[in-house]
């Protein structure tokens, strides 16, 4: 197709303010889908993200799209992941396109992780049509949102397209914005193949599918294709499109979005963001911007019976088949047995990776502890010459006379919200040991930057965030190096015994109130024994928290009086259940939940 027929964009959206709803009224305009199949949202289709409401992996589709001036467009949607955990994937689909859509919800306004993606967006020289959406709703403020967006994004916003998604209203609107607003690409047909890599996923029929976006050249069926940063070779099989189903193309050529096949067998072969070029005629110079994705975020998961290892070591490679940024390698414990310590993008990407495999391939699993990447300074032992090190897991933890100093990871974080709730989130950024950085008013609301250390951030703050401003805080953050901290390992005894599974690294500062807040959601998680049970939080030898779980008595059904014989039986079957999802520690049972729960910070 010539290029001034070609237009790519990307639709940038505060989560539910109706990026997938638009998207897939945008494919059934143009014929891509039917009413029936518009039921449900296409472009979100693995079942967690539908739930959870966010995509994951980017998907695209191609649009004809015939625009009023008669003439029939090509336009490449391409769809973008809702989390800040996936950043660096939003970049790429972003560097891939020449315009955005911006999606404000009528009733909400501007979010903070709308401007993190605006100003992406912006840095890659988009052009942005914004679109007022949700204008059916009688709490939207149209005047109002196109000031905010003025005023904090300082893009005009007279011209903002509005739309109900939902309702249909304004989608051809829309679509003559993308045609007339947003610019062609550019790219030389002649020159050598030069295509990023935007994405990639594991198809059952056609193994790894790499989406493209060719910048120079053509890419064909039987052509020889070199991975610039990976280094490797491989034959093209299929080249082809989303339409949203695939259909096979005879080329791709400069300006150009679509898919290849290359008889790929993991995900992990491909890189997001690597430089596709022509084994035989290679460009001379990579696409800038790439980067080596590294998990930020490690955990442990066991099986919580023995029994299932080698299943959660398939289960999990197959998972990584189709998702090669998190990593994982075996990992014993004393107390949990085998499993594997993995790596994550962030704790939601953990909880999407531990839910998954809970529900997809039926596992019972115990998590660690999430651990962050620390940087030990050493000094050297009569068996360990090592000076430095990475600390994936406070297990490893050496000697502690060895240890010079410890550095923590930190993130720069922004953070949006109404004026009403600013104290509140002061006091959440301050306890977790904050460095206020900024403080401006926006249009009625607050605009916080705040340098935080990540691993006070990585457990809860997000949720907790929401929660105390009822929804309507918005959160973004990078990393922005390590930083030496007084850092500490903290292990939890219980019945006397160390349970290596909730030891972690905390601040000195904080150490006592976490401890503290561990032994208390521990006395009411783990049941009680014929015996009493002595929990602690300890550093080093110094007990710093305690709790005792009292002894039961021996008959639970005890309390029930009288003659409720189904209550009694309930009772009693309810606690062999519990049983069957217990740990043995010593001779003390913790329940799996446990695990998990401890570590949400009250
Ligand atoms: P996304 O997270 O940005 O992809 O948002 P979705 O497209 O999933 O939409 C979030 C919610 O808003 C869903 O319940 C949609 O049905 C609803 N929604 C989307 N567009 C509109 C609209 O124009 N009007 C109304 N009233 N609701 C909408
Ligand atoms: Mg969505």
């Amino acid at each position: 197709t010539e290029l001034s027929l070609i237009r790519n964009f990307s639709i940038i959206a505060h989560i539910d303010h109706g990026k997938s709803t638009l998207a897939d009224r945008l494919i059934q305009q143009t014929g891509g889908l039917t009413a029936r199949e518009m039921t449900s949202q296409v472009l979100d289709n693995m079942e967690i993200e539908k739930e959870r409401g966010i995509t994951i992996k980017a998907q695209t589709v191609r649009l004809d799209y015939t625009a009023k001036d008669g003439i029939t467009y090509q336009l490449n949607l391409m769809d973008t992941p809702g989390h800040v955990d996936f950043a660096y994937e939003v970049s790429r689909s972003l560097a891939a396109c020449e315009g955005a859509l911006l999606v404000v919800d009528a009733a909400q306004g501007v979010e903070a992780q709308t401007l993190a993606n605006v100003y992406q967006s912006i840095e890659h020289d988009h052009e942005i049509v914004p679109v007022i959406n949700k204008i059916d709703l009688p709490a939207a403020e149209v005047d109002k949102v196109k000031a905010e967006i003025e005023e904090i994004i300082g893009l005009p916003a007279d011209n903002a397209v509005l739309t109900s998604a939902k309702s249909g209203i304004g989608i051809d609107e829309v679509l003559e914005a993308v045609v007339t607003r947003i610019p062609p690409p550019k790219g030389d047909r002649s020159a050598p193949l030069k295509a990023m890599l935007v994405d990639s996923w594991y198809d059952p029929y056609l193994g790894v599918v790499i989406l493209i976006r060719v910048i120079d050249g053509v890419i064909k069926k039987g052509q020889e294709i070199q991975f610039m940063a990976a280094g490797t070779k491989h034959l093209v099989d299929r080249v082809g499109c989303m339409r949203p189903k695939l259909e096979i193309l005879t080329e791709i050529a400069a300006g150009e979005v679509g898919i290849i096949t290359a008889q790929i067998k993991e995900v992990a072969q491909t890189r997001v963001g690597d430089t596709i070029t022509d084994a035989k005629r290679p460009a001379a110079e990579p696409l800038p911007g790439f980067k080596e994705v590294q998990p930020v975020v490690f955990c442990g998961l066991f099986p919580t019976d023995a029994a299932d290892f080698e299943k959660l070591r398939e289960s999990i490679s197959k998972l990584r088949l189709n998702d090669a940024s998190f990593s994982f390698e075996t990992e014993s414990s004393a107390a949990l047995g085998f499993g594997f310590r993995c790596g994550f993008l962030g704790l939601l990407h953990l909880e999407i990776i531990q839910e998954r495999l809970t529900r997809e391939f039926d596992l019972d699993l115990i998590t660690t502890a999430p651990s962050v990447v620390y940087k030990l300074e050493l000094s050297r032992s009569k068996t360990d010459d090592a000076r430095s090190m990475e600390l994936h897991n406070p297990a490893d933890m050496p000697d502690v006379n060895r240890i010079d100093e410890i550095q923590e990871p930190w993130i720069e974080a922004t953070i949006y919200c109404p004026d009403e709730y600013l104290g509140s989130i002061l006091k959440l950024c301050q306890d977790r040991r904050g460095v206020q950085k900024q403080l401006t008013y926006v249009g009625g609301r607050a605009q916080l930057v705040y340098e935080l250390p990540l691993n006070e951030v990585v457990f809860d703050f997000y949720d907790r965030l929401k929660s105390i401003s009822r929804g309507y805080a918005s959160f973004d953050y990078h990393q922005i190096g390590h930083r030496a901290g007084d850092l500490v390992k903290m292990s939890i005894l219980v019945n006397g015994d160390p349970v290596d599974a909730l030891s972690m690294i905390v601040h000195r500062g904080t150490a006592e109130a976490r401890g503290r807040g561990m032994c208390e959601r521990l006395k009411d998680l783990i049941p009680r024994h014929l015996f009493k049970i002595p929990i602690q939080a300890a550093i080093g030898g110094k007990v710093i928290a305690r709790e005792t779980i009292a002894a039961m008595r021996k008959d639970v059904t005890a309390k029930c009086y009288g003659g409720d014989i189904s209550r009694k039986k309930k009772l009693l079957e309810k606690q062999k259940k519990g049983k069957a999802r217990m740990r043995e520690y010593g001779n003390v049972s913790i329940p799996q939940e446990a695990f998990i729960a401890a570590l949400r910070m009250g």
